[in-house]
């Protein structure tokens, strides 16, 4: 019950329909901004995923270029030499041929050769700055070792070192490709000004004979590596590095050193990933220890993620390799963060784009139901003012929805026929009263009529004598008096006889003109028939009704009634009798005052008897 009367109201139209399609936007908008965070989100995950693997493809392809170089420049020189184009004791050509390679060759920065007498023919590029050096040593052999920096001609210009005693053949670069037989890369090297590291590219040259006539060799600084992998762009905060599978470093795009410098007694050294300056490379050491420690060799790329003190970390491990003994892992470590921060901004932009859509369409939304419900209000409010009785007006057809259209028509008809409707009622009604107003009135003047007489206007003999009745049961009630006059024209036949008819009727009204004048508002006169009428006087003594009738005689009997046949005069006798309360009915008044007209007609006429 209680129920009931809480939602016996309803809801409003307008409120509901708002409702409804907020509801739905909302739904429908919250709907998709999910499933379009959650696909962002994994396109931005499988995103950065290719990212990892793309660069790092690129590192592998980049470097394998760059250490593809100094084993073609060797190949170039221990062929020249094989096929004797230089020889091997001659150092100037070679020289000269170095000094032109190394001007070519940007990438490098030493070309050299040692015979196999110990001396060596050498020229480079300064690790610092861009200035060319050569470096030979006296008598082509073993000995005394001079640098000299040259010109731009290639001329030597001033000596930067000496070596009192070198012996290529002591050099590592040397004896393992000598040992070898074929192309090989010496250890990665630490410069003397232990500001660089380098790697030498070395290749043995053989006579006709067979005999090694001496190992041609290629120096690359990995500072040009480190370059490369700076030049790179891995995300907002990603970092690449190329390491050795011991784990020490060869470069990293950190910018980090890969070696400590010598410090007092302390040569120097190079520095594992883990002992890194860089938390990231750090970070990838640890994992790389983990991922190893679990039995991973790194044979093939490996895309991993690991979390670390509440972030999230792509990472990407491939193997580097070349046919002449390299063995590298270049890494990529990027954090998630860099990627679902695009997500994020992205979201913020997104979400603050549907804040916008959603107000806008609720504001749609409500602007919709309002227009909507306004014609249906409309009808509402016009069947309400019908329901109250009031006459039904036309209401606007200017919606848009069809059926609102229609019903507003139906309902401009209906109401159109019930005003014709109620118009007809009212006219109806109108007409009926006026035709009861027409019957009332005619029924009355009828009524009147009926108790008149029509000649002389005075009330017929019925209408006197129920006035008679009246008076009578007055008296008797009241015990008050009456008198009762009966007057009758004299000789009425000779008027007609001698004037006609119609001037015998024009000396009865002249009589009841006379009557009405005489009487005073109380008495009551009335034609009783022919030529006879009667007179009522309430609260009248028979003696005054006497001196009344006296008069009246004496006024008839002065009378002229001017007619077409001349003037007429005529006289009445009266009859004057009281009407008393021990009178049973009327007919004993009526019968007294019958006698004394008798006798007033009988003593002669034109007289006044009781
Ligand atoms: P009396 O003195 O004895 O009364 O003589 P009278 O001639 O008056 O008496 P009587 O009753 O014999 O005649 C009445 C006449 O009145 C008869 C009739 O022709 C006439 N009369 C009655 N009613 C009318 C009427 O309405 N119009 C006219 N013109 N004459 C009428
Ligand atoms: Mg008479
Ligand atoms: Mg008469």
């Amino acid at each position: 019950m209680v129920l009931m009367r809480k939602h016996r109201r309803g809801i409003p139209l307008k409120t509901f329909l708002t409702a409804v399609l907020v509801l739905v936007i909302l739904t429908s908008t919250g709907l998709v901004g999910y499933i379009a965070q959650r696909h962002s989100h994994k396109t931005v995950y499988e995103m950065g995923r290719l990212l990892l693997q793309e660069i790092s493809a690129r590192i592998v392809e980049h470097i394998r270029a760059y250490l593809d170089t100094p084993h073609r420049i060797n190949e170039l020189n221990a062929t020249a030499m094989e096929e004797g184009r230089f020889s091997p004791d001659d150092p100037g050509p070679l020289e000269r041929r170095f000094w032109r390679q190394i001007g070519i060759y940007t990438t490098v920065s030493s070309i050299y050769f040692g015979n196999s007498s110990g001396g060596i023919v050498n020229s480079g590029r300064e690790a610092e700055g861009d200035s060319l050096y050569v470096i030979f040593t006296e008598g082509n052999k073993a000995g005394p070792f001079f640098k000299y920096r040259v010109d731009e001609e290639g001329r030597k210009t001033t000596m930067t070192n000496t070596i009192p005693s070198f012996d290529a053949r002591a050099r590592s670069w040397y004896s393992r490709a000598a040992e070898k037989g074929g192309s090989v890369w010496s250890d990665i090297y630490i410069l003397f000004t232990g500001q660089d590291m380098a790697l030498a590219a070395s290749r043995p040259v053989y006579g006709e004979d067979g005999g090694l006539l001496g190992v041609v060799s290629v120096d690359i600084f990995l500072s040009r590596i480190e370059q490369f992998l700076r030049s790179l762009s891995i995300a907002e905060t990603g970092i690449a590095f190329v390491m050795e599978r011991s784990g020490l470093l060869v470069a990293a795009s950190t910018g980090t050193p890969a070696l400590r410098p010598p410090e007092g007694e302390a040569a120097a050294r190079r520095l594992g990933i883990q002992e890194s300056e860089h938390p990231l490379i750090g970070l990838a050491g640890e994992q790389f220890a983990v991922l190893h420690g679990n039995g991973e060799t790194f044979q093939k790329p490996l895309h991993t993620t690991f979390s670390k003190n509440g972030e999230n970390y792509l990472f990407q491990i491939s193997p580097l390799r070349d046919s002449y003994g390299i063995d590298w892992l270049a890494a990529v470590i990027v954090p998630q963060s860099d990627f679902t921060g695009m997500l994020e901004d992205g979201n913020r932009i997104t979400n603050f784009f549907i804040l916008l859509v959603l107000s806008a369409s609720v504001l749609l939304a409500t602007f919709a139901a309002r227009w909507l419900t306004k014609p249906i209000l409309r009808l509402n409010e016009a069947t309400g003012a019908l329901a109250k009785g009031k006459l039904p007006v036309g209401i606007e057809v200017d919606s848009m929805i069809m059926e609102v259209r229609e019903l507003a028509n139906a309902f401009n008809h209906m109401a159109a026929r019930l005003h014709g409707t109620i118009e007809g009622l009212h006219t109806e009604v109108e007409q009926r009263r006026r035709i009861e107003n027409a019957l009332r009135e005619s029924e009355e003047k009828l009524r009147v009529q009926a108790a008149r007489d029509h000649l002389t206007g005075l009330p017929n003999r019925r209408a006197f004598i129920d006035r008679l009745e009246n008076e009578l049961a007055r008296v008797r009630r009241f015990r008050t008096k009456c008198a009762l006059m009966m007057i009758d024209i004299d000789h009425f036949k000779l008027v007609n006889d001698r004037n006609g008819h119609a001037a015998g009727d024009r000396v009865l009204k002249a009589f009841a003109n006379v009557l009405g004048a005489t009487l005073r508002q109380a008495d009551f006169a009335g034609r009783l028939g022919g030529e006879e009428f009667g007179l009522l006087l309430p609260e009248t003594t028979p003696s005054a009704a006497l001196v009344l009738a006296e008069r009246l005689r004496r006024k008839f009997e002065e009378l002229h009634v001017e007619t077409s046949s001349g003037t007429i005069r005529f006289t009445a006798s009266v009859g004057v009798a009281a009407v008393l309360p021990e009178d049973e009915s009327i007919d004993a008044p009526l019968a007294r005052a019958d006698e004394a007209l008798y006798r007033a007609k009988s003593k002669g006429r034109n007289r006044v008897e009781d």
